[in-house]
């Protein structure tokens, strides 16, 4: 049911700008979406999962391979132009470009939406785990695999066998592997176009609730969550059990 990857180790990333420039970061897959993680916990607000950079509209936004043969996905939104440089600016340790700009796309209203090639194979990202959101660690364990689909990652047995369930990974598993992500998508709809906006530490939550990051790491502190300590708080997929 899971095979074990025989991968190569993440592919850990510098920002050549301010994007955090002193903190070894990743990109990121959790299901359709794309992150920028931190590969360690950032300071007192324990997120691994910075930011989720990508739109989705259409198949093509999360389907499309480059003539490369690399993943594509599309960004749009307020913060799509900053994110972009951003993404432009990181470099891996032999100092390779990582994400590329493929095309701009001119939408109404004068707003942007640009299509990026990762030109790191999938194996070298950093993946989530498709149940319970835990991100791979450098020098951790790679996560299990599903042998069906090849597209989703889990951080132990026991979460892909409860994710097998109907509505969840077993209704999707062989969409997955016909290359149909946006209808699997459409059908659990775990991404969120918004996300960042909304969730993410400097999105409207924690500007909301400014002390709410903080007050979440106290209480894993008091607890010894480890788990928190560790991952952060979840990101995406908000179909599982808290
Ligand atoms: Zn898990
Ligand atoms: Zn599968």
């Amino acid at each position: 049911m899971a095979t074990s990857l025989n991968s190569p180790p993440i592919r850990v990333l510098r920002s050549t700008n301010r994007y955090f420039p002193n903190s070894p970061l990743a990109i990121g897959r959790n299901h359709a979406s794309w992150f920028v993680c931190f590969t360690r916990p950032y300071g007192i607000h324990s997120k691994r999962a910075d930011m989720c950079l990508n739109y989705i509209s259409d198949a093509s936004s999360i389907e499309s391979i480059s003539s490369d043969g690399f993943p594509i996905f599309t960004m749009r939104g307020a913060l799509a132009e900053e994110n972009l440089s951003n993404l432009l600016g990181f470099r891996d340790e032999e100092g390779r470009v990582v994400v590329a700009l493929l095309e701009t796309r001119k939408l109404e209203y004068g707003e942007e939406e640009y299509v990026v090639e990762v030109r790191v194979p999938d194996a070298e990202l950093m993946h989530a785990c498709a149940h319970c959101g835990k991100w791979e660690v450098p020098g951790g364990p790679r996560f299990l695999r599903c042998s069906g689909c090849r597209a989703r990652r889990y951080c132990s047995v026991e979460c892909q066998k409860d994710d097998w369930k109907q509505q969840w990974h077993k209704g999707e598993c062989s969409l997955l592997k016909e290359g149909k992500l946006f209808e699997a998508e459409r059908r659990r709809r775990l991404h969120d176009n918004d996300w960042w906006m909304s969730s993410a530490l400097s999105g409207n939550g924690a500007f909301g609730d400014a002390r709410s990051a903080e007050r979440r790491f106290l209480r894993a502190m008091d607890t010894f969550d480890r788990d928190f300590l560790a991952y952060g708080a979840r990101t995406p997929p908000r179909d599982v059990r808290g």
